[in-house]
């Protein structure tokens, strides 16, 4: 029985989706204004293991993630620039390019670290009518008023409007005055803004380069009506399971439910999966402090990317982590000991499943999702004298759910080392694709699958 923690009742609870076998999954994508750092890597890698998870306790999950490239403002407060625009003017680009820059930038991180793709992804600008008819019901149902920045949403019409994040609302109230836009509420939002008037209106703000016309004057959407318009058109009004990182709880995630809750009067979601925060040498994260990383830095340095991943199951997804070098050398050590000690098992054609380590790595993943534990089972296993093609029986079922790429056929070539002549193969066609020679490296990866090894690609930048 899967029991996972709901961030909307504060408890660890028995996972039952409204139409099993089915689940239908939000996971909150990025905002693609700059590149994936290892907290972005964090995240991701979490909602993956809860994905890859699902799927081995039977469940067909449909999984839908948005890339945030409109609305996503500067400050909390639906005021500042809109982060993708404020980054195109500053490079002098197109907002699309941008957008397209950092998704791609997003996408080869997900592939270094064996992230599976969602099976719907939503950029938000391609969704805007979705968005404007998600506003129109509201603004039908008494929910919205207007100021001179934009549409807002008025939350002290929901009765129960923070519930998720426990939001002291009277507290938020006091000391705080009615703002120069008017809004009327300090936790009221903007649903849709309007496009700063050509002739300066006094905010500041550069002319806009994505914008829509609307029932309600050229702008537009506010952040959080991306996500509820975008996951009820593709999962229904309710969804089983919503993620992201803890920092969602308050505002992004809060607004989020009361839009659509007030919008269909169902429940938005039944389950909410918050990620922690990951931490560097125990700062928070940040250019000016100079320890932003990417993925790709750890490439630069020698790390496998998957080291990373590995450093991750080591920690429990709703526990801080802190990220040192250090930790990532005990990781990527780890990691490296733990292929090449599979490497040696050699695969045999009756296998006598072990079902007392396999329970036990269920209980620690079915707990919620306590993959340190998961971790700890694996280590015992390994060092424990069953055969080792029952090993890599056991391996290759707990790979689905850790994605460590552990003990794959073709790459293992079933107990056997690498051949010389494959290895100079694999490399020849490796220069050939960084060279973009894609014909001949296609050749080269049909001969290399003819002799039994699989070749599965990492992307490379255009
Ligand atoms: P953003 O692109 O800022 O909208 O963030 C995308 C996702 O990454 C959100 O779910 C954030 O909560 C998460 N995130 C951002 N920074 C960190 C961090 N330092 N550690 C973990 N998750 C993070
Ligand atoms: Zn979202």
């Amino acid at each position: 029985m899967l029991k996972i923690y709901n961030t909307l009742f504060r408890k660890i609870e028995e996972f039952k989706p409204l139409n099993p076998p089915k689940v239908g999954m939000y996971i909150c994508g990025p905002t693609v204004y700059d590149y994936a750092h290892l907290g972005h890597a964090r995240t991701y890698t979490n909602s993956d293991v809860l994905v890859r998870t699902l799927r081995w306790f039977g469940y067909q999950v449909k999984v839908v993630m948005n890339i945030t490239d409109v609305g996503h403002l500067t400050s909390q407060a639906d005021t500042g620039e809109d982060k993708v625009e404020k980054k195109a003017r500053l490079e002098n680009k197109t907002a699309q390019e941008i957008a397209k820059y950092y998704t791609d930038d997003f996408w080869q991180m997900c592939v270094g670290l064996n992230i599976l793709k969602p099976d719907i992804i939503t950029p938000a600008t391609q969704h805007i009518p979705t968005m404007i008819n998600l506003i129109k019901t509201l603004e039908q149902k008494g929910f919205v008023y207007k100021t001179d920045d934009g549409i807002y949403f008025d939350t002290s019409k929901l009765a129960d409007y923070g519930r998720l994040g426990r939001i002291d609302i009277k507290g938020l109230q006091v000391g705080w005055r009615v703002e120069k836009r008017q809004k009327k509420h300090p936790t009221d939002f903007a649903l849709w803004k309007f496009s700063p008037s050509p002739s300066a209106d006094g905010s500041g703000q550069a002319q806009r380069q994505m914008e829509w016309e609307s029932p309600w004057g050229i702008g537009f959407p506010g952040w959080h009506i991306e996500c509820s318009a975008m996951s009820m058109k593709y999962l229904g009004e309710t969804l089983d399971i919503h993620t992201g990182g803890v920092d969602h709880i308050p505002v992004h995630h809060t607004n989020e439910i009361a839009q659509s809750e007030a919008a269909t009067g169902k429940q938005f979601v039944r389950y909410w999966f918050h990620s922690n925060f990951l931490d560097i040498d125990g700062a928070k994260m940040s250019k000016s402090l100079g320890n932003f990383y990417r993925v790709k830095d750890l490439i630069d340095k020698g790390y496998e990317p998957l080291a990373l991943r590995y450093l991750f199951l080591t920690g429990h997804y709703r526990t801080k982590m802190n990220f040192t070098w250090k930790a990532l050398d005990g990781a990527q050590e780890a990691y490296k000991k733990l292929k090449a000690l599979i490497s040696e098992w050699v695969d045999e054609p009756k296998v006598n499943f072990d079902n007392k380590f396999n329970n036990q790595f269920k209980t620690a993943i079915e707990n919620d999702l306590n993959l340190p534990q998961a971790l700890a089972v694996v280590w015992e296993m390994v060092k424990s004298p069953i055969a080792s093609g029952n090993k890599l029986a056991l391996i290759q079922e707990w790979d689905k759910v850790l994605g460590l790429n552990l003990g794959q056929k073709g790459i293992r070539a079933k107990g056997q080392k690498m051949s010389e002549e494959i290895k100079k193969l694999i490399n020849l066609r490796e220069k050939l694709r960084q060279e973009k020679k894609w014909q001949e490296a296609d050749e080269l990866r049909k001969q290399n699958e003819a002799q039994g090894h699989q070749v599965k690609d990492e992307k490379i930048k255009a």
